[in-house]
């Protein structure tokens, strides 16, 4: 594995929210250029050690976060004042699940699910 790669799964493995390619870039002191940021973080994607989604919001417009994949995988919160993540621990929707699938007879392979607000000191 190349170094730069290695120093990737590190940022994201120890990170305890998702992170932006930005983000990264930033973490890793720009040693390395965004391309390859973004190839490292298709890479392990593809690999399935990383996993992504889409979000948006007032600050940061439309951007792809990554975390490390995990069973059972972790939900998210965001902050619509502060634009923090906030992990909500793992997920809990395996009974929702069953009954979704007993309900309409499908297979659920996966879900995407991420939750927004204030977080408590925003609220304050
Ligand atoms: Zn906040
Ligand atoms: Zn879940």
């Amino acid at each position: 594995m190349t170094k730069a790669r290695k120093a990737l799964i590190e940022i994201i493995t120890e990170a305890e929210a998702p992170l932006s390619a930005g983000d990264i870039h930033v973490l890793m002191e720009q040693r390395y250029d965004l391309a390859t940021v973004y190839r490292g973080l298709n890479y392990f994607e593809k690999q399935g050690t990383v996993e992504s989604f889409t979000f948006s919001c007032s600050r940061e417009g439309t951007e792809r976060y990554y975390y490390r994949r995990a069973h059972p995988h972790t939900h998210f919160f965001h902050c619509a004042s502060c634009h923090r993540f906030i992990s909500l621990g793992t997920c809990r929707l395996q009974d929702l699940e069953h009954q979704l699938e007993a309900d309409h007879d499908v297979a659920i392979q996966e879900h995407t699910l991420y939750f927004t607000g204030l977080c408590s000191s925003c609220r304050d």
